[in-house]
C-alpha cells in the first residue's frame, strides 16, 4: 500500500484557478501585493559593529510584505551609502538615522519612536 493511498494526498494536484493539473496549468504566477507602507511600522536604530563600523538598521518591516530590495535601493540613494538586506531588515552603512527616518516617513511608513 502506498503511503497516501485513498487519502486526499493521492489526488494529483490541480490549479485552484483553472482546475487543470498543475503540470498542465498555464496560469500566470499570482502577483504578490505588498502591504501598504502606511500599515507597516519601521524601527530604526544605529548599531556599532566591529572595528568602529557603524550601520543604521531598519527593522520591524514584514519581509514578505515589503519590497525590501526596492526600499534598500531608495535608502542607499538617499544616503549615498552602501547597504544590504540582513537577517533582521535593512542595513545601511554609516549613521543616517535622521535622513532615513525622514525618507521612510515620506514614503508613508509609520516610524516607531
Ligand atoms: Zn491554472
Amino acid at each position: 500500500m502506498r503511503l497516501f493511498e485513498g487519502t486526499e494526498f493521492d489526488i494529483p494536484p490541480t490549479c485552484d484557478r483553472c482546475q487543470q493539473l498543475e503540470t498542465d496549468c498555464q496560469c500566470p504566477p499570482p502577483v504578490h501585493e505588498y502591504l501598504p507602507n502606511s500599515r507597516q511600522i519601521a524601527r530604526l536604530r544605529v548599531e556599532k559593529r566591529k572595528r568602529g563600523k557603524v550601520v543604521t538598521l531598519v527593522v520591524g518591516l514584514q519581509p514578505n510584505e515589503t519590497d525590501l530590495p526596492k526600499l534598500l535601493t531608495s535608502l542607499k540613494n538617499t544616503c549615498g551609502a552602501g547597504g544590504t538586506i540582513g537577517d533582521n531588515g535593512i542595513e545601511i552603512q554609516g549613521d543616517h538615522l535622521t535622513r532615513m527616518t525622514d525618507c521612510l516617513a515620506e514614503m508613508g511608513y509609520r516610524i516607531a519612536k
